[in-house]
């Protein structure tokens, strides 16, 4: 059980996706933070880093058995197949929140400086419920990754949606804000927008992002375009309303069109070109299957929704 009085626990979320080149590396690098901060009195000495392995196919998984073994303080949940980041996430805050006052979620690969930690401890111990960890600089990402980074919280801001602007999945959360979190019960997740919903006394933390130190990002273009636009989806309803919008803009347009067929069949006594119908029938039908596109992602959310299939599933737990 966590403490009333005294230090915080204080247990630190790992998502671990194919992660056997960095895990050790990562493991030492954690311990360090974690004994450096019992020892000078900030956290309790039931702290601990919890590693989930999101359906590895590589020795990720026997990492973390095998530290486990000898450590107290190294905790696992195994998943049964890979879920994602969010998945993975969710299963690990899920599985430790009743033993911990503060969860700390955070990447494999240490690219978000662990050396904060101390400082989101030390907010939460005045009384801040969640502590974003905020980048200051992007320099060590490509700048591919940095421009599409920028236009998608630029359109999420636009979308209506409130994100912290360079934040990403590095925070602390207190156990009673993870209590709260387990009544949004979407499916489709996407966390950093839904931590700014809850409430409670929030503030960040700053460092600068530092590059992979081994291994490669498990986020190609694709799951990364998903993970936008899933982002968007779960938010805002605002691309509906442009499909109404286009919609009503292209209605205007149609009869501006029919007058002035009408006006030329009269008056002119023409015969209508080859251009003003081929023209209106391509536009417009682009147009109709675009819109029809985006109220069938909208469609395909609700799909996934209302079947309500489970998250995660955990397949074993090293407590
Ligand atoms: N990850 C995961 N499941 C996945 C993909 C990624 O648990 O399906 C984990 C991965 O092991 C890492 C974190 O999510 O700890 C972030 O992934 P990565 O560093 O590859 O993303 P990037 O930093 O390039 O955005
Ligand atoms: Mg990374």
């Amino acid at each position: 059980m966590a403490n009333t009085t005294g230090q915080p626990i204080l247990g630190i979320i790992v998502p671990c996706y194919n992660e056997e080149e960095v895990l050790t590396e990562t493991m030492k690098r954690l311990q360090q933070q974690l004994t450096g901060l019992v020892e000078s009195g900030r956290i309790s000495g039931k702290s601990f880093a919890a590693y989930v392995d999101d359906g590895s196919r590589d020795k990720t998984w026997e990492i973390i058995q095998e530290t486990s073994k000898n450590n107290p303080q190294v905790k696992g949940v195994k998943l049964s197949r890979n879920f994602g980041h969010q998945g993975a996430l969710l299963a690990g805050m899920n599985a430790f929140m009743e033993s911990s006052d503060c969860i700390i979620t955070i990447d494999a690969d240490l690219q978000d400086d662990i050396n904060v930690i101390g400082e989101m401890v030390d907010k939460f111990r005045e009384g801040f419920h969640i502590v974003y960890g905020v980048r200051k600089k992007r320099k060590t990402d490509t700048f591919f990754k940095r421009f599409t980074a920028l236009r998608f919280y630029k359109l999420m801001k636009w979308l209506g949606v409130d994100i912290v602007y360079n934040h990403a999945d590095y925070r602390l959360i207190s156990r009673l804000v993870l209590q709260k979190f387990t009544d949004f019960r979407e499916v489709n997740i996407f966390l950093r927008g839904i931590f700014p919903l809850i409430g409670f006394p929030s503030t960040s933390v700053y460092y600068d992002r530092l590059e992979r130190f081994a291994g490669e990002s498990k986020y190609p273009l694709k799951k990364m375009m998903a993970f936008a636009f899933d982002g968007i989806s779960s938010f805002s309803v605002k691309p509906l309303r442009i499909v109404s919008v286009i919609g009503l803009i292209v209605f205007l347009l149609s009869i501006a069109m029919a007058l002035y067929s009408l006006y030329s069949y009269f008056f002119l006594g023409t015969v209508p070109g080859w251009t003003s119908i081929t023209l209106p029938v391509y536009f417009i039908s682009g147009i109709q299957i675009l819109c029809i596109g985006i109220i069938g992602e909208y469609l395909g959310k609700v799909y996934t929704e209302v079947k309500a299939r489970p998250r995660f599933i955990i397949e074993n737990i090293l407590q």
